[in-house]
């Protein structure tokens, strides 16, 4: 059975491409077949996983309009198992050419559908908004994971976001989920990192993932390389603290 997740939160700068790139890169490591979405017109996860964005022929934006096919544009990675559909900024013409056309929260599901039982998992890369391109991983997914930055405004606007998903269940997708949040960028020398953990676990207890993602900078610097932290540094806690997360995840 194929497990579609999408990482989302409309709160920009969380640790959601992050969360996408290294979260596929571990499950792949762990000998998973794996397809990493990238559902955001910035493309950070295409950059981070090393590709060439002007070069590329198709992206997922023809693939949303309707005009490529999956199999004409899945990557190979430098991680065996693991394949990426990429982004570019293109995608920002999705939003507004859909604006009336008919089904237009199915199309990545649509265009999913083809591969989907190829893969043990799917991971969509979200926007930071809720916008259409986010309704679409929603209606797509069996899961959300949300990505939880331990900063101080972390909690606002999750209500909006739990709304949203609430909606997306009731109105396209009756079996998605909200999987777990993921604290991101935690550091556990400060007050406030802990208070973030301590607010997010009295309102939704076991939905928190044990694991935490500490603030570790090679996390950022190995999308400069192109390359997920495993393959950039796999002795850092930010290579350790994704491993375990995707163990956790395969456990939960
Ligand atoms: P956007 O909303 O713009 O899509 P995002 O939610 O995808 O952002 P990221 O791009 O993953 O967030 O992270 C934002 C910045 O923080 C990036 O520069 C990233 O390298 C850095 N970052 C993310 N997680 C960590 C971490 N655990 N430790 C250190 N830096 C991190
Ligand atoms: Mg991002």
């Amino acid at each position: 059975m194929t497990q579609i997740i999408s990482i989302a939160n409309q709160k920009g700068g969380v640790g959601k491409t992050t969360t996408a790139v290294n979260l596929a890169a571990c499950l792949a490591k762990l000998k998973k077949k794996v397809l990493l979405v990238d559902c955001d017109s910035q493309a950070n996860t295409t950059t981070a996983m090393g590709v060439d964005k002007p070069a590329l022929k198709a992206s997922l934006y023809e693939g949303l309009i309707g005009d490529a096919g999956i199999e004409d544009m899945l990557l190979p990675t430098m991680l065996q198992g693991l394949n990426l559909v990429p982004a570019n900024v293109d995608l920002i013409g999705f939003e507004v050419e859909m604006m009336s056309a008919p089904r237009r929260e199915a199309r990545l599901k649509e265009f999913l559908f083809p591969v989907s039982d190829k893969f043990d998992f799917i991971i969509i890369d979200c926007p930071p908004a809720l916008s259409l391109l986010t309704l679409n991983a929603f209606s797509a997914s069996h899961a959300v994971v949300i990505p939880l930055q331990s900063e101080f405004f972390a909690l606002e606007g999750l209500g909006q976001l739990l709304d949203t998903i609430k909606r997306v269940k009731n109105a396209f997708n009756k079996s998605l989920i909200i999987k777990g949040i993921l604290v991101t960028m935690f550091d556990r020398r400060t007050n406030l990192s802990q208070n973030v953990v301590d607010d997010a676990s009295q309102y939704f207890n076991d939905l928190v993932f044990k694991t935490k993602i500490p603030r570790n900078v090679k996390l950022a610097e190995a999308p400069s390389y192109g390359l997920p932290v495993i393959l950039y540094d796999k002795t850092s806690p930010g290579a350790k603290s994704y491993m375990s997360f995707a163990r956790e995840l395969l456990k939960r």
